[in-house]
């Protein structure tokens, strides 16, 4: 598959980079809507520490928090919002922004999308995650019965606002966590992202890095909105990563994993894959993954049992058709092919090579 466009050039795309927070560029856009009333959704955690950033805004707003982390994506939580939106008068010209990390940003674009059959939104991603991947391309919703991502729908926000002002507070693990959607763009899209990346052992990124890892996100969103080609190779990492994220969030002896260290060692599982089903996919290769993913996240390691489960959440994937399991695998690096089927054997036998079954 020929991936050798470059990204788009980003201007006219809805998305803004700055350092600090452009303020005006929010009044802006807030002034032009013309909204009945504006909600700034947070958790307790951006209330404390980027709400403060966003002093300076001169229109009336008011706050609504919803509880922090994975575990509260849900239905419930949207129903939390969903109340409040309800008692404190919004209607269809209201607008909802999304001042968080992934979560939030996933979860405030379904209620927003749905509430009253749908208000506008504005993106301002907090985490370097929803920066350079959650808050653009437009995929909203909420976990269900522990499964991903299960409940959502497709809905681009008016404006996203990428500040790198908010990476100040961020915890450390959290910036890494992030950094593994940034591996994953260079790897699957363009090599020279992931050759300046890779040997950054403190995953320290500029403003650039953060608008070129967008750039790929935003390139490939453009060609194949409600993926139905190109943006299945976004998934690299994730068919595995989503299973190992959603064991960890559903076993009480297991600590939670943050999302991008599940997809790292899902990119490693699946590079190991690659290499065993691509004639093109060097031995190398996989190598060098594996070996970047080590230096920056801390190891997972699974059962025999453990890996069986994970092989049968593979299974509820989107992207499978009648029952067999598919990916999207790299054909080099810089260069990514998708709907792969893929044995359950081969992926034991990925666990067990790779030394995540223990
Ligand atoms: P997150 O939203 O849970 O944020 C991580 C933690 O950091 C939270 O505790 C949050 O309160 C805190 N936080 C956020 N910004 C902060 C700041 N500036 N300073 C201090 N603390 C801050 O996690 P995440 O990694 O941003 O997002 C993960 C989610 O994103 C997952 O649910 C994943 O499924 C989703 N995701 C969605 C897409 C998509 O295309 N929609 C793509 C990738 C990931």
């Amino acid at each position: 598959m020929n991936q050798t466009a470059k990204p788009l050039n980003l201007r006219g795309s809805g998305i803004h980079f700055s350092e600090t927070f452009p303020s005006e560029v929010l009044e802006n856009t807030v002034r032009e809507g013309v909204f009945s009333k504006v909600f700034i959704l947070t958790d307790e955690n951006t209330r404390r520490w980027c709400l403060p950033l966003c002093s300076a805004l001169k229109f009336p707003y008011e706050v609504i928090e919803t509880p922090s982390g994975e575990a509260h994506k849900t239905l419930e939580t949207c129903g939390l919002v969903y109340r409040e939106l309800l008692n404190r008068g919004a209607d269809r010209s209201s607008a909802l922004i999304h001042l968080g990390g992934g979560v939030l940003t996933d979860l405030g674009g379904f209620v927003a999308s749905t509430f009253m059959r749908g208000i506008p939104f504005i993106n301002i991603p907090t985490t370097l995650l929803s920066m350079v991947d959650a808050s653009v391309g437009g995929k909203t919703g909420v976990d269900f019965l522990g499964y991903k991502n299960m409940i959502g729908v497709f809905s681009s926000p008016l404006m996203t606002l990428v500040c790198s002002e908010f990476l100040k507070t961020l915890p450390h693990a959290e910036l890494v966590s992030g950094f593994a959607e940034m591996l994953k763009h260079g790897l699957i899209y363009d090599a020279s992202i992931w050759n300046g990346l890779k040997a950054r052992s403190d995953a320290a990124v500029a403003l650039e890095d953060i608008a070129s890892s967008v750039g790929v996100k935003a390139a490939i969103v453009s060609q194949d909105f409600k993926e139905e080609g190109l943006r299945k190779t976004l998934n690299f990492g994730h068919t595995v990563g989503h299973a190992i994220e959603t064991l960890h969030l559903l076993s009480e002896a297991k600590k939670t994993l943050l999302h991008g260290e599940a997809v790292a060692w899902g990119m490693v599982v699946e590079a190991y894959v690659s290499y065993r089903c691509f004639a093109g996919f060097s031995e190398a290769g996989y190598r060098e993954v594996s070996a970047v993913v080590r230096s920056l996240y801390p190891r997972v390691v699974f059962s025999q049992e453990e890996v069986g489960t994970l092989i049968r959440m593979m299974g509820r994937d989107k992207k499978n058709r009648s029952g067999r399991l598919r990916f999207s695998l790299l054909e080099a690096i810089g260069r990514c092919t998708y709907d792969v089927e893929v044995s359950p054997q081969m992926l034991r036998e990925a666990f067990q090579k790779v030394g995540l079954c223990g």
